[in-house]
């Protein structure tokens, strides 16, 4: 699992890459396509954050009503929608692996990650 250390570092990667990357790029049309590749970039560094957050965060007393709160509804949403994949895996007669690969009902491995199915 990646920890506070990875997360710094990678997103001073990011900000150096982008730093030099400006720098080379005169073409409005060029940096309007970067600006949409760091985005995704900050969005992909946003979720992991969120993720190492919830991770480290859970069930710990020390934390905010606020963060409890957040893991809770967080967690509410994982069980809803955990119970939502086995209607729609029901519906269509296939099996999703935690991955997200969809495989045929008598599927006894993940076709995407090999991962075993229920
Ligand atoms: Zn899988």
């Amino acid at each position: 699992m990646a920890t506070w250390e990875d997360v710094v570092c990678k997103a001073k990667e990011l900000a150096d890459a982008a730093g030099r990357k400006v720098a080379d790029v005169a073409d409005l049309t060029k940096q309007k396509l970067k600006l949409a590749e760091n985005e995704r970039a900050i969005r992909d560094a946003m979720e992991a954050l969120g993720h190492l957050y919830y991770d480290n965060c859970k069930g710990d007393p020390l934390n905010g009503e606020l963060v409890n709160e957040l893991v809770c509804q967080i967690d509410e949403l994982k069980a809803a929608n955990e119970e939502l994949q086995a209607t729609i895996d029901n519906a269509c007669g296939c099996k999703t692996c935690s991955c997200g690969g969809t495989n045929p009902a008598d599927a006894a491995f993940c076709n995407r990650c090999g991962n075993k199915l229920n």
